[in-house]
């Protein structure tokens, strides 16, 4: 285990502002938040590009921009997202953004995830007994996977294998047996809760069942994030276990806390952490200990 964890702030995905009024949406409100973030004790900013009304949007431009404006004001390592929502039309093509940011070293990403496997994303209303977005379908074919693991390996991006349930897990370790993803690799486990039923719970039983099926004696740096749920519960338990977090306003707006900052929600993750022993990792630590320049 690593004394130090990595902190990843989810600063926005898709959250609308009716959830918590300071989801940035601009490329200056996100560089404001990556630096409160990353005075909070975060290494990784994970953000999605959005239009000034909240809007998805994953255009080229757009994320230069967002890169820009971060990377002149902080050094945290810069995760965006493939924005499946932006565009669903071909599944190959979620790639083809970051492959082109990464053209040139002032906008190049040091890591893009990779969802290992397919899967519906209803959303289920217990009250009401209603699924909303009954239809949709997140489709990560395995052909489209072996595609992106072998772009980011072109470009130099390291990939995050995120793994919503143990089949994605299988899966994940199946792409580093091929040689497609050297290690360490960098596995999110993405847990789900509240109205999101496609992920294992925010429970320790939830996230146990998710490591028993993670090996000892393979590299791999694993983190937690929480969608639609409160990962607070379960931190002091990742951090013992030698975990990192990932966590933010983004994944849920966490209004336990009144209107939290991206940074308050990390701060009282760092407290936890703090608590059993582990100190937030710089920028340049969590580069050396993801060995992100292939060292
Ligand atoms: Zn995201």
């Amino acid at each position: 285990m690593h004394k130090k964890i990595i902190f990843e702030a989810r600063v926005n995905e898709y959250a609308p502002r009716t959830s918590n009024p300071n989801i940035p949406y601009t490329a200056d409100e996100i560089a404001e938040a990556a630096v409160a973030a990353r005075s909070a004790g975060a290494a990784i900013l994970h953000y999605h590009a959005r239009t000034a009304d909240g809007g998805a949007t994953n255009t080229v431009e757009a994320n230069a921009e967002i890169i820009r404006k971060v990377r002149a004001a902080t050094d945290l390592l810069i995760l965006p997202t493939l924005g499946f929502i932006s565009n669903d039309t071909s599944a190959k093509n979620r790639i083809d953004t970051v492959v082109a940011l990464a053209s040139d070293p002032a906008t190049k990403p040091d890591i893009a995830p990779i969802d290992t496997g397919s899967a519906n994303l209803e959303i289920w209303d217990p009250e009401s007994g209603e699924f909303g977005n009954p239809e949709r379908l997140y489709i990560n074919t395995t052909e489209s996977l072996i595609h992106y693991a072998r772009r980011l390996a072109e470009t130099g991006v390291k990939p995050k294998l995120v793994t919503w349930s143990v089949g994605f897990t299988r899966r994940a370790m199946a792409l580093m047996d091929a040689g497609l993803v050297k290690g360490p690799a960098y596995f999110l486990l993405h847990l789900t809760g509240g109205r999101y039923i496609t992920g294992h719970p925010p429970t320790e039983a939830g996230l146990m069942a998710h490591l028993a099926f993670l090996p000892d004696d393979r590299p791999i740096e694993w983190t937690v994030n929480c969608l639609g749920g409160n990962l607070l519960g379960i931190a002091s338990t990742i951090c013992r276990l030698g975990g990192h977090m990932a966590i933010g306003i983004g994944d849920y707006p966490y209004r336990e806390l009144g209107t939290p900052r991206n940074a308050d929600v990390i701060s009282r993750a760092v407290d936890i952490a703090q608590k059993v022993g582990r100190d937030p990792a710089t920028p340049a630590e969590a580069r050396e200990i993801l060995q992100l320049d292939g060292k």
